[in-house]
């Protein structure tokens, strides 16, 4: 199907794009890879009357580290993060989601704050950055707002963002030598939604206790699920199978899935208890310490 009408702005900067926002209000929706807006304006669940590209923003295309933090810019694509070597080599748990969003095609277009903007519950980056700690930046005409992703998130596809704000960017924290992380899903075939997937980073103190635990679950809710009672078992713990099992069962008791041609959910559930413990065991891994007995 062919989407409703619209004008098209081509936006060069974030000014511009500010603009035409302030100018159309509601009326306008801004089109960053287009990877989940152009379908829904074909199947016309999405009828904007105008459409602001940040195509030609250049600016907003960035990946940097400053300030403790990874800031990736509102243009920045989910190939940029997948293939820098920094994030490969510290990143692990942004590293692990780039590599599973769609396929390759997608990747290429879709940015990763787009895919937050869209807040889908069965999009990978909303847990990744739940349990990263992710912190989104709001730009509008009155300033900058800096909203954690917690509260970002609203609900399925609605955020905090307000008529008029754009998002600039998202800042991943950096994680200091003893973090690491997983992203684990499961998917029908290759490029599918998750029929369930988990998020995973854990800090190590000196002693091999967990001094920081994220843990978030994908498609599991209306909206991305952090497993806050995961977390809070996990902390000041040794990583051993007792408590990977116990921080695993909270995860199966938070998920809330509904059953569709992807699974169960009881099926549902159960994976996303077997992907924390996946998850889990995987940071403990990379963080060389393995499970302790
Ligand atoms: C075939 C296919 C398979 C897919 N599979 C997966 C998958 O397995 N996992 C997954 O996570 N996703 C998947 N997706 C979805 C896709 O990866 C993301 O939703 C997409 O990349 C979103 O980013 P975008 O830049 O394309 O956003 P767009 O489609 O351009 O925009 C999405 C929404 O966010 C808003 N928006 C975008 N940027 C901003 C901004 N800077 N400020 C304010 N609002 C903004 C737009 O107005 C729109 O409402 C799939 C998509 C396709 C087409």
């Amino acid at each position: 199907m062919f989407p409703a009408a619209f004008d098209y702005i081509r936006a060069h900067s974030a000014e511009e794009a500010l603009a035409a926002l302030a100018q159309h209000g509601a009326e306008a929706r801004i089109l960053a890879g287009g990877q989940s807006l152009i379908p829904a304006m074909r199947l016309r669940l999405a009828r904007p009357a105008v459409l602001v590209d940040l195509g030609g923003v250049k600016d907003l295309g960035y990946l940097h580290e400053e300030g403790g933090e990874l800031r990736v810019g509102a243009m920045t694509r989910d190939v940029t993060l997948e293939r820098d070597a920094n994030v490969r080599a510290r990143y692990s748990l942004l590293t692990d989601t780039g590599a599973v969003v769609a396929d390759p095609v997608v990747r290429c277009l879709g940015t990763v704050v787009g895919s937050l903007c869209h807040s889908d519950p069965s999009g990978d980056w909303g847990a990744a950055a739940l349990a990263a700690r992710a912190v989104m930046v709001a730009r509008s005409a009155s300033g900058e707002r800096l909203i954690p992703i917690d509260e970002f998130l609203v609900d399925s596809f609605q955020t905090s963002l307000e008529e008029g704000e754009l998002a600039v960017e998202v800042r991943f924290p950096t994680p200091d030598g003893r973090t690491h992380g997983s992203y684990q899903k499961i998917e029908r075939k290759v490029g599918d939604y998750a029929t369930a997937a988990a998020a995973v980073q854990i800090t190590l103190g000196e002693d091999g206790r967990v001094t920081h635990a994220g843990v978030a679950l994908t498609a599991a809710g209306p909206r991305p699920v952090r497993v806050d009672a995961a977390e809070k078992l996990l902390l000041g713990q040794l990583l051993t199978e007792d408590v990977i099992r116990a921080a695993s069962e909270e995860a199966r008791a938070a998920s809330d899935p509904f059953a569709d041609t992807r699974g169960s959910v009881e099926y549902k559930k159960d994976m996303a208890r077997v992907l924390v413990a996946r998850g889990l065991r995987a940071s403990a891994a990379r963080l060389g310490t393995g499970v302790t007995a």
